[in-house]
């Protein structure tokens, strides 16, 4: 197609749907995104049994990814449930959510025909919003600038390979985004940023007010943690 990627709008609307599904921690789940956005989401197994899904012949359609959107006899995104990678369909079912939240199907009905190959404009605009929604940039700047350590695939669910991706394109996604939708995303994060441990007596608490020193014997050497 003859347009180059939305990479803002991708951006906000991965921006929006974090706050308006209150999210709060990591890893994010996009199915549950999907439910309360009320988006259907349907599990491979529970469809191919159902005789009303049977003119789609999903497994085929599905191919080699892990989730597929389509519009009839219902508007949902359908996803492999058998055990594969978890950050493969992490990844698989939140940029599909991309394809929807961007509004693919209304605006370019005919690129988005399950019969032709993929548009690489519209294909890149999901994957934009599939990082920004698994692994916002304030969120990555935040740990990678605290936990270094910790701030890697696993934390955010993903691949490596989603991973890496993330990284390289850290620096365009950040110059997109304000500092007030910065703080908003943050905002719903602050428990979950400001778990401590401590290593002496073992307390596990909120440090709210930032002291850096564990409530209860005083020790100054907290740990975080992010779970
Ligand atoms: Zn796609
Ligand atoms: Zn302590």
């Amino acid at each position: 197609m003859a347009f180059v990627p939305r990479t803002d709008a991708a951006l906000h609307y991965a921006c929006a749907v974090l706050q308006d599904c209150r999210i709060s921690r990591l890893p994010v789940d996009p199915l549950e995104v999907a439910v309360s956005s009320g988006i259907s989401v349907y599990p491979l197994s529970q469809v191919t049994q159902n005789p009303a899904w049977q003119p789609w012949n999903l497994p085929a359609a599905l191919g080699m990814t892990d989730a597929i959107t389509i519009a009839y006899p219902a508007f949902c995104i359908i996803y492999r449930d058998e055990a594969r990678d978890p950050g493969r369909l992490r990844w698989a079912v939140a940029h599909e959510l991309g394809h929807l939240f961007l509004n693919h199907f209304r605006d370019f009905p005919d690129q988005m025909n399950p019969g032709l190959s993929a548009d690489s404009t519209l294909e890149e605009e999901a994957d934009v919003f599939a990082r920004n929604l698994l692994a916002p940039v304030p969120l990555v700047d935040v740990i990678r600038f605290n936990r270094p350590r910790q701030a890697k695939a696993p934390l955010f669910g993903l691949s490596r390979t989603a991973w890496m991706k993330r990284l390289d394109t850290l620096g365009e996604d950040r110059s997109l985004i304000s500092e007030e939708m910065a703080d908003a995303v943050l905002y719903p994060f602050r428990s979950f940023l400001l778990n401590r441990r401590c290593p002496k007596c073992g307390r596990l608490f909120e440090d709210r007010r930032d002291t850096g020193r564990c409530p209860q014997c005083g020790c100054e050497e907290l740990e975080w943690v992010l779970e």
